[in-house]
């Protein structure tokens, strides 16, 4: 047996990944298989080390004292989470490590080789390691060392990219949703509740006593031109997706250290589609039919997303690690086939996550709006939409063209970002949002509901307050993770964390924790208030994001206590509230 150099709750100097920056460490065990050292970081970060990459804190000498970010040199400059800095330095874990071998190195004629090499880490509590698979774990073992046959293999990446990755987990984070029982539960349950209140709210009294609405026979629920109405719809999303229009934006480094390009040109999308629809309606193409074959619609949607999901399902298979969520593999096939499994499905350069959350059912739901408003027109005898329709209408086409015009901050939400491709949000995008969203429309189209004029104007005031603070807050979140040295952001202050990333903790942001939420929660609100108080089901939005936000708050919070640890907690105790200022 190898003696062991290092032994538990020895204090040592740990290498950072793919840096040469050295922090203190506690020596937490060793695993004589893979000859690797469990270690924890001052703030919480658990890692497996080679013993070259540790060394003695009497030992340890920074390289070159004059320009070494050493801990012990640059003490007051350390990343460490405790420190709450005015415009810190943060960058990304991959431009963190660049910047500091660049640094250290440019002195030196290794700089060259140093720059190609290929940095692979796990980043993960050690408890969940011990559970994966042998083949995984080899793959996911932390090297600083290159991998060289498969950094020689590996293509070419642009030079901002190609360098270091970013911490590589290959393990899932704890279940959500309910779990396993949870997922089954979902699966069955949301698409139920998508035909529940397009049934309710088709009744005369859509009450809620009045349960359950009639049963449909089949012909109410298939129609297969309201199939084929669907499929065109999606191709001509995909034709001006596919479009040499518009910019190419990055996304955020992925585990492996690669950013993704993503085509945003979904406000041309919107334009477009706007056009043809227009177009249409001036051709004497009758949109109502949308509203006389709602029920088929979400059908055929609903069917589609399923057969998607399971394509999603089976590739994901053979994702490689660094593309498989942490909240999808779990290993459970069902519940992966809801969380999604694979982070970024791609066919070739078509990003199946981004289209599908972006173009297909946001723009639809604009469209069937707009349905809903001409058919409102046709069953009242109005000369005009009602009042209450168009604020319904144009306060969700605004929500989905800024959405489109501001597409890139997409990149940066946690769809994009952290979760899989899977049932929960193919079922989302293309089902949930177009056949649930356009409930208040649907609901005005035979329950109108007079507004007064200062009614109209205090409404509208409303929504522009949320939309106010939904955009800045999205927006200064934005434009901080894409380039965190903004001289335009300089005033914020910013808690660094030892990922190399920072949090915001003044601005919007250090109002509450999701300042966004509490914009897009007054703006859901300015939505239902047209609809009166006579019945709750146009409510339900308002109700339903109530409960998806405070969830997505709390699943967030603990994906982030995961990923920044203590810094982490310093940011929740600076920040106390979560979504509204002295309430929540
Ligand atoms: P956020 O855009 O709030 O993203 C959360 C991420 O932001 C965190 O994981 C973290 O990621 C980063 N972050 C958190 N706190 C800070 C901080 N202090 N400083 C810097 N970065 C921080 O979450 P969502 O993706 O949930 O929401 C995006 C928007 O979409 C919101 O406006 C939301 O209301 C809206 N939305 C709308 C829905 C709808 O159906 N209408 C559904 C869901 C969301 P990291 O540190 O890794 O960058």
């Amino acid at each position: 047996m190898p003696s062991v150099k290092y032994h538990k709750g020895d204090m040592v100097m740990g290498r950072w990944p793919g840096s040469n920056l050295y922090y203190e460490v506690k020596v937490l065990g060793f695993e004589v298989k893979s000859q690797l050292y469990t270690v924890i970081y001052k703030d919480g970060t658990e890692l497996e080390l080679k013993e070259q990459d540790m060394k003695n804190s009497h030992d340890f000498h920074p390289r070159s004292r004059s320009r070494s970010r050493s801990p012990g040199r640059r003490r007051s400059r350390s990343r460490s989470p405790a420190r709450t800095t005015r415009r810190s330095s943060s960058r990304t874990a991959a431009a963190v490590a660049a910047a500091a071998i660049t640094e250290s190195e440019s002195l030196s004629s290794r700089k060259d080789s140093k720059l190609k090499e290929m940095v692979e880490v796990r980043l993960t509590p050690m408890s969940k390691a011990k559970t994966e698979p042998e083949p995984e774990r080899n793959q996911s073992r932390y090297n600083l060392r290159r991998r060289k046959a498969e950094a020689d293999s590996k293509p070419q990446q642009p030079d901002d990219t190609k360098v270091f990755s970013a911490p590589a987990v290959t393990v899932s984070t704890p279940l959500d949703f309910g779990g396993k029982l949870g997922a089954y539960f979902w699966l069955l349950f949301l698409p139920s509740w998508v035909l529940f209140v397009i049934l309710q709210v088709n009744l005369q009294d859509p009450s809620l006593v009045n349960f359950p609405p009639p049963v449909p026979t089949l012909e109410d629920l298939w129609d297969s031109r309201a199939f084929g109405f669907v499929i065109l719809w999606i191709l001509f999303q995909v034709l001006l997706y596919i479009l040499p229009v518009g910019k190419l934006s990055e996304g955020m480094p992925l585990r492996s250290g690669e950013r993704l390009k993503y085509r945003t040109n979904g406000f041309f999308a919107i334009v477009m589609s706007a056009t043809v629809v227009v177009a249409a309606v001036h051709l004497g193409i009758d949109l109502t039919y949308i509203h006389s074959h709602f029920l088929q619609l979400a059908v055929a949607t609903f069917l589609i997303s399923v057969l998607l999901s399971i394509y999603l399902y089976i590739r994901s298979r053979y994702a490689p690690p660094d593309q498989q969520a942490l909240g999808g593999s779990s290993g459970n096939v069902i519940y992966d086939f809801f969380k999604g499994h694979e982070l970024n499905p791609r066919i070739k350069n078509f990003d199946l996550k981004f289209f599908c959350e972006m173009r297909p059912g946001l723009i639809g739901w604009c469209l069937i709006n707009f349905a809903f408003a001409l058919a409102e027109k046709k069953q009242q005898e109005l000369d005009y939409p009602s009042h209450a329709m168009i604020l319904v209408n144009v306060f969700q086409l605004l929500y989905v063209v800024d959405g489109l015009w501001n597409e890139e901050a997409i990149l940066t939400t946690m769809d994009l970002m952290h979760d899989g491709f899977g049932f929960m949000l193919a079922f989302g995008d293309l089902v949930w949002v177009p056949f649930t969203y356009t409930l208040q429309a649907y609901y005005l189209v035979s329950h109108p509901n007079a507004l007064s004029l200062p009614a109209v104007a205090a409404i509208v005031l409303l929504k522009l307050v949320g939309y106010y603070i939904f955009r800045k807050s999205n927006s200064e979140k934005n434009a901080f993770r894409r380039n965190p040295s903004d001289p335009k952001l300089a005033y914020l202050k910013t808690i660094p964390t030892a990922t190399g990333k920072s949090l915001l903790v003044s601005g919007w942001w250090g109002v509450v924790r999701h300042p966004n939420y509490l914009g897009d929660l007054i703006m859901a609100l300015a939505w239902s208030l047209p609809c009166g108080f006579s019945h709750l089901l146009p409510w339900y939005y308002m109700i339903y994001f109530i409960i998806l936000l405070v969830h997505r708050d709390s699943r967030d919070m603990s994906d982030c206590r995961r990923k920044y640890g203590s810094a982490w907690d310093e940011y929740c105790r600076t920040v106390r509230y979560r979504i509204i200022p002295r309430v929540y």
